[in-house]
């Protein structure tokens, strides 16, 4: 049976707001020696908003008014902040006759008979810059430090870029800093850019990054980890990286979460605080040393 100082563990664990879904998953958290998490929503509140818009040849709220066609069905937190900011403009908008999530890149749909795309460099080709002196203006432009830029292309033509800015989360800074204390290998994930993903890292303290990766290299980013003998919890907060909180040893799905993150991870965080991570971690080693 199970132990009694785990039975134990996992009650004070729920009432610090983390629910175990048994001891052997306990126990495993005791033994983890690298943290993977996720930075969008995780480490960062994943509540992006526009910070610029610059449109190639037509006007700001043309771009955005297309964008947010292009997202009318999105639930990613870049889709409803250029539809928040569609909105805020005033710009014209209209449902797409049809539309594809492509995850880690953007979307592509088909409105009033045009193929309009919006994501990063890989979904969306960028033109090359004009040289300066060369009379039209060069775009897109460097992007604000820590900001993600999107682009828009119709029918294949570059049509502008779109920036987004989110927030890191209060306390995450600290918990890393604890983590990292504990003796635990802290790794980010991310789909977003190189230059996002070591802004953020800098500003939570974490030196690991794993950027611009597709879904599926994030499972193999932790395959990876556990191949090489490592025990592995992946921490996420279940938009998109479900598939990602099942592969790991240890599955941690933080915040209100989705339905799929429950079902996929092996522990809840009912608050997307991350001091409540850290004293889980405590509360398992702790159960750990006294049944050894
Ligand atoms: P993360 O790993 O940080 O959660 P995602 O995998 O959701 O990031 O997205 C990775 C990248 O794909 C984003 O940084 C963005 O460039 C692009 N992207 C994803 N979804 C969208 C969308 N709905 N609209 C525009 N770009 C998107
Ligand atoms: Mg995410």
């Amino acid at each position: 049976g199970t132990p009694l100082a785990i039975l134990a563990s996992i009650a004070r664990a729920a009432r610090s707001g983390a629910f175990v879904k048994d001891g052997t998953h306990m126990e495993q958290l005791a033994r983890v020696d690298t943290v993977m998490i996720d930075k969008t929503g995780t480490l960062t509140e994943g509540q992006a908003r526009v910070v610029a818009a610059r449109p190639a040849g037509r006007s700001r709220s043309d771009l955005l008014g297309l964008a947010a066609s292009a997202e009318w069905h999105s639930e990613h937190p870049f889709g409803q902040a250029i539809l928040r900011a569609a909105r805020d403009a005033g710009a014209p908008t209209t449902p797409p006759d049809s539309s594809d999530y492509r995850p880690g890149l953007g979307i592509t749909a088909m409105i009033d008979g045009a193929a309009v795309a919006v994501g990063n460099e890989r979904l969306v080709p960028v033109p090359p810059a004009v040289p300066a002196g060369w009379g039209a203006p060069s775009f897109p432009e460097t992007p604000q430090e820590g900001t993600t830029q999107v682009h828009v292309s119709v029918d294949g033509g570059y049509a502008g870029s779109i920036d987004l800015a989110d927030r890191v989360r209060d306390g995450a800074a600290a918990a890393i800093a604890d983590l990292r204390g504990m003796g635990l290998r802290v790794v980010m994930l991310t789909g977003d850019s190189q230059a996002v993903a070591r802004h953020v890292a800098a500003a939570v303290g974490v030196d690991e990054v794993r950027a611009e990766l597709l879904p599926d290299q994030k499972h193999s980013a932790i395959e990876a980890e556990r191949a090489a003998g490592h025990s592995v919890a992946m921490v996420g907060d279940g938009v998109n990286d479900a598939p990602s909180l099942a592969r790991a040893d240890v599955g941690i799905a933080v915040g209100s979460g989705t339905d799929i993150a429950r079902e996929s991870s092996d522990v809840v965080l009912v608050s997307s605080d991350l001091r409540d991570l850290v004293e889980t971690f405590r509360i398992a080693r702790r159960a750990r040393r006294i049944v050894m």
